[in-house]
């Protein structure tokens, strides 16, 4: 009988497992098909307190697991693949194994969506990036481009024109998901040039590891153009890692998992920490503080039980 079991070794449940190693807990971290999470996709992390020439993301998350490793959190390989917490001791099924716990700190992020071309994924950290707060920085007087036709594409494309010289924004139809007055002020931004009707067809340039260009398709005309850019924002949405809940956790309609207070869920002796439950901010500091806000109600939790 487990403690608690933590579901995912991003930033949110490493931070978990270092608080709830330190409370003598003995966690065991379940890490997940992506050990790390989603920094361990990403290069240079410039904003995370404490490292002012920055510090690359694999490390960092790196540094956290040993961390919680060094007051005895204990990880595991692979995925959760069910749970019932219909009743307690709650059951974790990971990857065909059956294991007890008396809590359990939900910390499987959140997927950005992708466009699915082949050169998107060898080119995340070098040019392609889902997070305009996290990258937009690095593209200070340079190319940019936004895909997307929601709010979020929105926010991110206004924002970006903070750092760009110019943000192309490129949704495939000609009308926009997203709200009126996003659209206004989007609209209104000189920098942002909007391309609708358009796909992208390719990111270039995958030899040498650096965005250079796109190329383009206006589906209306059929006209494929090549274009120079040299930050790349896919943001078409994020996909809650919560499937594996369905039916037992409360999640909103796009399944994020929702808060009843702090880091509970609906179901008692249950804690969600991170992208999880934060469509919001999805930062790693934020993911991190409230990794440390689950392992310190798990605490109280069994304390309060007599554990
Ligand atoms: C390219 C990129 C660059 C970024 N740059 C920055 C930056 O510079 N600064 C910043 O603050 N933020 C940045 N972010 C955002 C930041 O990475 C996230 O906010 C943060 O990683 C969220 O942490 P998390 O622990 O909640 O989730 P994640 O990092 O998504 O981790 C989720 C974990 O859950 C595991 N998991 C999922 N399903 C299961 C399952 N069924 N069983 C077991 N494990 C499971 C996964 O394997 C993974 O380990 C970036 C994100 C991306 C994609």
């Amino acid at each position: 009988m487990r403690n608690v079991v933590i579901i995912g070794s991003g930033c949110a449940g490493n931070t978990a497992a270092v608080y709830a190693a330190r409370a003598s807990l003995s966690p065991l971290v379940v890490m997940g098909k992506h050990a790390g999470g989603q920094l361990s996709m990403t290069t240079l992390v410039e904003n995370f307190p404490g490292f002012p020439e920055g510090i690359n993301g694999p490390d960092l998350v790196e540094n956290i697991k040993k961390q919680a490793q060094s007051f005895g959190a204990e990880y595991v390989h692979g995925d959760v693949i069910d749970t019932d917490l219909s009743r307690r001791p709650f059951r974790i099924n990971i990857e065909g194994e059956w294991v007890e716990t008396r809590t359990l700190i939900i910390a499987s992020g959140a997927s950005a969506r992708w466009l699915g071309l082949p050169a998107e994924q060898k080119l995340i950290g070098h040019g392609v990036s889902s997070c305009a707060t996290c990258d937009g920085f690095f593209y200070r007087g340079k190319k940019i481009m936004v895909v997307g036709g929601g709010d979020s594409a929105m926010e991110e494309a206004n924002f970006l024109t903070r750092f760009g010289s110019e943000v192309a924004l490129v949704h495939r139809r000609d009308q926009f998901r997203a709200s009126k007055i996003m659209l206004d002020r989007i609209r209104h931004n000189p920098k942002v040039k909007v391309l609708t009707n358009t796909v992208v067809e390719d990111i270039m340039d995958v030899p040498t590891k650096l965005v250079t260009g796109v190329r383009l398709k206006n589906l209306a005309t059929g006209v494929v153009w090549e274009q120079e850019v040299d930050g790349f924002f896919v943001a078409i949405g994020h996909i809650p890692n919560t499937a594996i809940f369905k039916g037992q956790i409360e999640t909103d309609a796009d399944g994020y998992i929702i808060s009843k207070g702090g880091p509970k869920t609906n179901i008692p002796g249950v804690f969600h920490a991170g992208d999880v439950q934060d469509r919001v901010y999805r930062q790693a500091v934020t993911a991190a503080g409230m990794g440390c806000m689950a392992a310190i109600a798990v605490e109280r939790f069994l304390e309060a039980e007599g554990h």
